[in-house]
C-alpha cells in the first residue's frame, strides 16, 4: 500500500524553518482525515537552515512523510520537477510551504476531479489583497503577457497549488526541455481542467524566498521557453532604431543645406544614445535565447537528488 499512494503532495521548501512547525501541525490531521493513502513528498531545496534536520526528526514518527533533499538550491520550479520525478500517486498536489495555499482546499480538489472528468485542477486566487500593490501589479503584467505568449488561456493568478493526475505527471516528466515553468507547460498540454477558488493568505511565518533576481529568472524563463516573439521584437526595435536615426540624418542634412547653424550635438547625442540602447535591448534578447540554447545543448541536470528517506538516495533520474 505504501508503494502506491493515492495521492502525493509535493511541497518545495527553501529555508522554511519558521513555517515548518506550523505547515506540518496543520497538514498532518489534514491529510490523514482525508480517508486516502497518501505521501506527503517535501523537497528541501538546499535549504542552509535547519529545515533538513527538522524534516528528518518529524519524518521518523510520521511514515507518509517523505524527504528529498537536493544537493544545492536549483529554485522553485527545478525543486517541483524532483517533486514530479519521485511523486508515487495517481494524484499530485503541489502546495507551498508558507500556508499562503490553504491545505484544506485539497479535499476541494479530490472532490474536483472525482465528480468531473478532468485531469487538472487549479488552484485559482478569488483575492490577491494578501499581496503587496507591487506584486499584484507584477503578476497581473505576467499573467496577461503569459496569455498572450502561450497562445492559451493560462487560469489567471493560478500559480502552482493545484491537482494533477497520473496521466499529467507522465506527460511533463517526458518533456524534453529543462527550466520548465510548471504554471505554463500545464496549462499548454491542454488537459481537459477544473478550477477551484480560494484566498490566498498571508504568509504564516518566514519572509518571501522569491527574492527580486528569482522574480526575473522566472519572467524571462517563462517568456523564452514559449516564444520566439521576443526576437521578432528584436527586429521590430532594430527597424525602428534605423527609421529614426534615418529620420535624424535627413534632418541634420537638411539643416546644414539651408545654411542653418546645426543644432550641435544634441542631436548626435540623442541618436547615438537611441540606437546604442535599441542595440543593446536587442543583444539582451538574443542572449538569453543563446544562454536558454547552451543550457539545454550542456544537457545538464536541473537538480540531483541528495537524499531520499525512501532509500535510493544516490539514484539520479535519466536526464529525459
Ligand atoms: N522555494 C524553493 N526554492 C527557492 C525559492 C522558494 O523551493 O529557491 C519554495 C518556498 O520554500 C515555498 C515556495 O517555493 O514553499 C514559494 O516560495 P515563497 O512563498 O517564498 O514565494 P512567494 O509566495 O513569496 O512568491
Ligand atoms: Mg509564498
Amino acid at each position: 500500500m505504501r508503494d502506491h499512494p493515492e495521492l502525493s503532495v509535493v511541497v518545495p521548501m527553501y529555508d522554511e524553518e519558521e513555517v515548518l512547525p506550523i505547515f506540518f501541525e496543520r497538514m498532518h490531521p489534514l491529510l490523514d482525515g482525508l480517508g486516502i493513502t497518501y505521501e506527503l513528498l517535501v523537497v528541501d531545496d538546499g535549504s542552509r537552515d535547519k529545515t533538513a534536520e527538522l524534516l528528518l526528526a518529524a519524518a521518523e514518527d510520521w511514515p507518509q512523510l517523505r524527504v528529498v533533499r537536493l544537493l544545492r538550491n536549483s529554485g522553485h520550479q527545478a525543486a517541483q520537477s524532483a517533486g514530479f520525478r519521485r511523486a508515487r500517486g495517481q494524484y499530485v498536489v503541489t502546495i507551498d510551504a508558507d500556508l499562503q495555499d490553504p491545505p484544506e482546499v485539497i479535499a476541494e480538489f479530490l472532490q474536483a476531479v472525482n465528480e468531473q472528468d478532468v485531469d487538472v485542477v487549479y488552484g485559482v486566487r478569488s483575492d490577491r489583497s494578501s499581496d503587496s500593490w507591487a506584486k499584484r501589479t507584477s503578476a497581473r503584467l505576467y499573467y496577461r503577457l503569459m496569455c498572450r505568449l502561450v497562445g492559451k488561456d493560462i487560469p489567471f493568478d493560478a500559480a502552482d497549488f493545484r491537482l494533477v493526475t497520473r496521466r499529467v505527471v507522465d506527460a511533463v516528466n517526458a518533456l524534453p526541455d529543462d527550466g520548465r515553468v510548471f504554471r505554463l507547460v500545464i496549462p499548454w498540454l491542454g488537459f481537459p481542467s477544473a478550477e477551484v477558488r480560494y484566498v490566498r493568505a498571508e504568509r504564516a511565518a518566514g519572509t518571501t524566498k522569491y527574492n527580486f533576481s528569482k522574480m526575473l529568472r522566472l519572467a524571462f524563463d517563462s517568456v523564452t521557453a514559449f516564444s520566439a516573439a521576443p526576437l521578432r521584437l528584436a527586429t521590430w526595435l532594430g527597424l525602428l532604431g534605423g527609421a529614426m536615426s534615418g529620420l535624424f540624418v535627413v534632418g541634420a542634412l537638411v539643416i546644414k543645406l539651408t545654411g542653418r547653424s546645426i543644432p550641435g550635438w544634441t542631436s548626435t547625442v540623442l541618436a547615438v544614445s537611441v540606437i546604442g540602447a535599441i542595440q543593446l535591448l536587442c543583444l539582451g534578447l538574443l542572449g538569453e535565447y543563446v544562454a536558454r540554447l547552451f543550457q539545454s545543448s550542456q544537457r545538464r541536470p536541473q537538480f540531483l537528488v541528495g537524499y531520499d528517506s525512501l532509500g535510493d538516495h544516490g539514484h539520479q533520474e535519466p536526464l529525459h
